[in-house]
């Protein structure tokens, strides 16, 4: 790997705790995989709670240092990262893509959309307004001010090994907090390679940990119950999800969380059924399924059901599977065995229960955990890719008849977090926009996420929301200041 980088410092195996790459105390690594093809890229260190505790340590005697200094100058460093990466552009997506499998081309695409809000908290970190309050009394002089919530420890998923992790950092460091990540056992090196330019772009020394581990419960738990930490953010499964702020409540514990979703992709009868075609293709097979924010359930009206349906796979058909570092890939592997295992069981259940396989259905020819892209018409609620997130190259169509019909069927559904329809009526788009219970509503596209807007579930996809002004808003404490003169 590292004869493909042009920066090769880049591809880093030690751990980043307190400013310092370290092995772990008693020495204990563990491998990561490229998944394409089951090759071991490298080992890093396997830290424990002991070496968590250090950077917890040292994370709280750089914030207050950093929190002092002014919004600008913590911006300058920020500004400073965020150019740092996408100078590191090219080599920063091979790494991901070694690591995580998806297309080197969308990698490239991560990379630029994880520095964005880099750069962009970078800016708000100037923005940072308080307000002052008319006083209740004569003599009263009320003012709010808005302060650094202080050490924030961060748990990562592997799907978007770069973005997941400055989504949050950004925000964090530009508000004043220290910042400490356990990124995704399965891909700690794009963690580590923002750690490297972290440090070349000035980054006082303990404001930014990376504590590579495969015990994550056990850094979880440290996360919760060292007092120090002052706020815990995830971006997981609802069910980890779950486990961490029951395990911060006692502390009660800021939280934010952006847990699962199960996406409802709607397509009514007044859309412009190719844009529709390719909205679905975005949006269900980026990433090979494998984003919380991807279709997991694509509802069609009856009158344009099969056309929709022979354009999707006709479409489906011209996907090309493979690894991701080859040229004009479009699906690269999926992450583990159990990723697989578990699309090949939505799709089975799928067909038990009636579903029709159009196009795929099957482990693909290139072996490991390649999977064919597939459609599956005749889909019911009854199914499991109906309620459970399948996160993988799954299309399974439903057939719906009205607009009341559909918006119950896409509701009924503990997650809330991004939601699609395509329709050309103005009266319809209003009603649908409103009704559905999402965080995220796409109408007419199937593409979403931006730096600059608010990304976010509702029910148990999560809590707070992540970019736009209002992702600062997470790491600061509001302090109400009442002046009598
Ligand atoms: P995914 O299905 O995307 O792997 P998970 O919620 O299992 O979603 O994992 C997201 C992150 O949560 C990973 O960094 C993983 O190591 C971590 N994680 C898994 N289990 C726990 C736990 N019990 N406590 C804290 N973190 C956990």
């Amino acid at each position: 790997l590292k004869r493909l980088l042009n920066d090769p410092d880049l591809l880093e195996s030690r751990a980043y705790v307190a400013g310092a790459w370290i092995d772990a105390d008693d020495g204990a690594t563990f491998e990561v995989l490229n998944p394409a093809d089951g090759s071991v890229l490298t080992s890093v260190p396997d830290l424990t709670r002991t070496e968590t505790a250090r950077a917890i340590a040292a994370a709280r005697a750089a914030q207050k240092d950093w929190a002092a200094r002014t919004a600008k100058e913590r911006a300058n460093i920020l500004r400073k990262w965020f150019e740092l990466m996408m100078a590191a552009q090219d080599d920063l997506a091979v790494i991901l893509t070694a690591e995580m499998g998806k297309p080197l081309a969308e990698a490239k695409g991560e990379i630029a959309y994880g520095a964005s809000f880099v750069e962009w908290f970078a800016e708000e970190a100037k923005r940072i307004y308080g307000e002052t309050i008319p006083g209740h009394q004569p003599d009263k002089r009320l003012m709010v001010i808005r302060q650094p919530v202080g050490v924030v420890g961060a748990i990562t998923p592997w799907n978007f090994p770069n973005a997941m992790i400055t989504r949050k950092a950004a925000p964090a460091l530009a508000a004043g907090c220290a910042f400490l990540v356990k990124p995704a056992e399965d891909t700690p090196l794009s963690a580590l390679a923002l750690a490297v330019l972290a440090e070349r772009a000035g980054l006082p020394a303990g404001l930014f940990s990376v504590i590579t581990s495969t015990r994550s419960a056990d850094i979880g738990k440290e996360f919760c119950e060292n007092p120090t930490i002052a706020k815990i953010t995830f971006t997981g499964s609802t069910q980890v999800g779950r486990i961490l702020l029951e395990q911060a409540a006692p502390q009660v514990k800021k939280c934010s969380m952006e847990l699962g979703g199960n996406a409802p992709f709607i397509v009514f009868d007044d859309a412009d059924l190719d844009a529709a075609v390719e909205g679905a293709i975005a949006c269900k097979f980026r990433n090979n399924g494998q984003t919380c924010v991807c279709a997991n359930r694509i509802y069609v009206q009856a009158g344009i059901y099969d056309a929709f349906a022979a354009k999707l796979a006709e479409a489906v058909g011209r996907l090309r599977v493979g690894n991701g570092m080859d040229e004009g890939i479009d699906l690269g592997p999926l992450i583990s065995v159990a990723a697989l295992d578990k699309v090949e069981d939505h799709i089975k259940d799928a067909t038990a229960k009636g579903g029709q396989i159009l196009r795929g259905g099957q482990r693909h020819g290139n072996g490991g955990t390649f999977f064919e892209p597939t459609v599956v018409t005749g889909a019911t609620q009854e199914m499991k890719c109906a309620t459970e997130e399948t996160f993988g190259p799954f299309a399974p169509l439903f057939r719906f008849e009205t607009e009341d019909d559909v918006i119950a069927m896409a509701n009924d559904t503990i997650f809330g977090l991004a939601s699609y329809f395509y329709a050309r009526d103005l009266s319809r788009v209003y009603k649908v926009a409103e009704a559905l219970e999402y965080g995220i509503v796409g109408i007419n596209t199937g593409i979403i996420s931006t730096e600059v807007a608010p990304f976010g579930g509702v029910k148990q996809s999560g809590l707070g929301r992540e970019g736009s002004r209002h992702g600062i808003e997470d790491y600061l404490e509001m302090k109400y200041i009442c002046l009598s003169v």
